[in-house]
């Protein structure tokens, strides 16, 4: 069994610094040198999960294959490792104390006193080893939310300190701040960083690298100084220096040295490593970044005010942009001020539009007039989740006349409620839930748009939603031109929708943003941005 090696990324001064980037890029870089990696979060917030999480206060929802609510962080991981992420990979405190809490009214503590230290810590430990224990990993690295000196951030600290302890040299601490410029004066200051650093050894943690995002080069003399203040190497103080794209960051850190200086202080012998490999990641940095034709596209959606709401669809969009080379112009048009009066003026000159996914009645109106517009102008289309429920509504009421049809969701009094939760789908909801959540399998029909897109028969896919399309309107929706491309068959599901006169007009019920990868990028989103450029 491998010795799996931990390794912990810590975040001070401010948040934002792009914890989850810098782990994502470390994941990268070991990866690239052949070694298994996971990437974890651990969240200091006391929701038992994201799920019920405004994506105003925290961005988006991001759903594991194994129906996982989790942090958008563990999109980043997928995205950059290629690899899948579950449950195990995004704890919560909520969690922690939940589980704790279980254990003691069970009885397993066996009449003591339950406390953070032990409990709480060794609950948390064993979050952390457990995905370790089975010896799948070289490498496990836990990104913990929040700032150094949080008060909900103290038990992970302190659980970081006590591993440390028991683990010795298989164990690492990275902790990222911010050196900020002051244009007055024309100077970076470390001072911020120094006292970051002070913070965690007050909890007991000593810091082995150090990675200071800034917005300008930061000198060796700098570098040596800040050495000299944390008790840190020299040469293990690197710079996360702002980029155009995150895409970028893996890059800059190899430049920097990080996975050498991380190997190095872990007792492995560079030069029976190889160096990772990153061709294919540069290749695909260089497309995104080299492309000058423009592909524009506009995410029609509730939440455009916080574009980290809609993460993974932008991200995907990205993906596909750069495989097409192209130079993705993204209009995130807000569903609520979208009305007949103004359509032609926003949605006018776009190549391609992405209906979001959302919940509830708010700005509903706006994406069926986008839809309406679409469908009529024969602009590529593709609708997620709630954005194909939306086409099924929509269609509904302009094609088939319904003029009253909707989703239960919405109204629960419609008599054309073409969006409803089916007896179909009881067997298949999550244990006590209502929410499909997680991969569901999907059976493509063959002749159709999307077989052609993923050239398979048999996909998966992952949901998180409550309704579906009514399969009682089936056939009047196929009478009328639509074909229902891909279905659950187990439970007899809609999956997929596509408009058979139309360019480019899919819906889908799952959400394929979430699997999309820098070296697999999901075949709908490449295929949706082939048909915008297609004149
Ligand atoms: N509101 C829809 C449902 O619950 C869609 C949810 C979503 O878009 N994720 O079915």
């Amino acid at each position: 069994m491998k010795d799996t090696k931990y390794i912990f990324v810590t975040g001070g001064v401010t948040s934002s610094l792009g914890k989850g980037i810098i782990a994502a890029s470390l994941g990268k870089l070991l990866q690239a040198r052949g070694f298994k990696v996971t990437n974890q979060k651990l969240d200091p917030y006391i929701n038992v999960d994201p799920g019920t999480l405004n994506p105003y206060e925290h961005g988006e929802c991001y759903v594991t294959v194994d129906g996982h609510e989790a942090d958008l962080d563990l999109g980043h991981y997928e995205r950059f490792l290629g690899v899948e992420t579950h449950k195990a990979n995004n704890v919560t405190t909520g969690r922690i104390y939940q589980n704790v809490i279980n254990k003691e009214r069970r009885g397993d503590y066996l009449g003591k006193t339950v406390q953070i230290i032990p409990h709480i810590t060794d609950e948390i430990k064993r979050n952390i080893k457990s995905l370790g224990s089975k010896g799948e990993f070289d490498f496990v690295i836990t990104e913990i939310g929040g700032t150094v000196g949080d008060i909900e951030s103290l038990p992970y600290i302190e659980s970081v300190r006590q591993l440390r302890w028991e683990m010795g040299k298989n164990c690492l601490i990275i902790h990222l701040t911010y050196v900020p410029y002051l244009a007055a004066a024309k100077e970076l200051k470390t001072k911020p960083t120094q006292h970051s650093v002070k913070a965690l050894q007050e909890q007991g943690v000593q810091a082995d690298i150090l990675v200071l995002r800034t917005e300008h080069n930061i000198s060796s003399e700098m570098r040596k100084k800040v050495a000299l203040f944390c008790n840190v190497d020299a040469s293990a103080v690197l710079q996360s220096i702002d980029v155009p794209t995150i895409y970028r960051v893996p890059l800059n850190m190899q430049d920097e040295k990080l996975d050498e200086v991380v190997l190095t202080k872990m007792g492995f012998d560079l030069s029976k490593t190889p160096k990772a490999d990153m061709t294919k990641w540069t290749e695909f940095v260089e497309k995104l970044e080299n492309a000058r034709e423009e592909v524009h596209i506009g995410l029609v959606g509730k939440y455009v005010q916080l574009p980290d709401a809609y993460k993974s669809i932008i991200e995907s969009l990205n993906h596909a942009s750069a495989y097409n080379n192209r130079k993705l112009i993204l209009d995130l048009i807000l569903s609520d001020k979208l009305s007949e009066e103004n359509v032609e003026k926003k949605l006018g000159k776009l190549d391609g539009v992405v209906v979001a996914p959302g919940f509830g009645q708010r700005g509903i109106d706006g994406k069926f007039v986008a839809l309406k517009y679409t469908r009529e102008h024969n602009i590529p289309s593709l609708g997620i989740c709630m954005g194909m429920q939306t086409m099924t509504i929509e269609f509904a009421r302009n094609v088939l006349g319904y003029a009253d049809a909707n989703s239960t969701e919405i109204d629960p009094n419609t008599t054309h409620n073409v969006v409803d939760i089916m007896e179909e789908q009881k067997n298949i909801l999550d244990l006590g839930g209502s929410m499909r959540l997680g991969a569901y399998k999907c059976k493509l029909k063959k002749g159709t748009k999307v077989f052609e897109i993923y050239k398979k028969e048999n996909i998966s896919e992952r949901h998180r939603h409550r309704y579906e399309f009514n399969n009682a309107f089936k056939s009047d929706f196929e009478k009328a031109g639509m074909v229902f491309s891909g279905m659950n068959e187990e439970s007899n599901l809609v999956e997929i929708m596509e408009l058979k006169s139309h360019k480019w007009y899919i819906g889908v019920q799952f959400h394929p943003e979430y699997s999309s990868t820098v070296s697999n990028p999901h075949p709908l989103f490449v295929n949706f941005i082939k048909a915008a450029i297609l004149k």
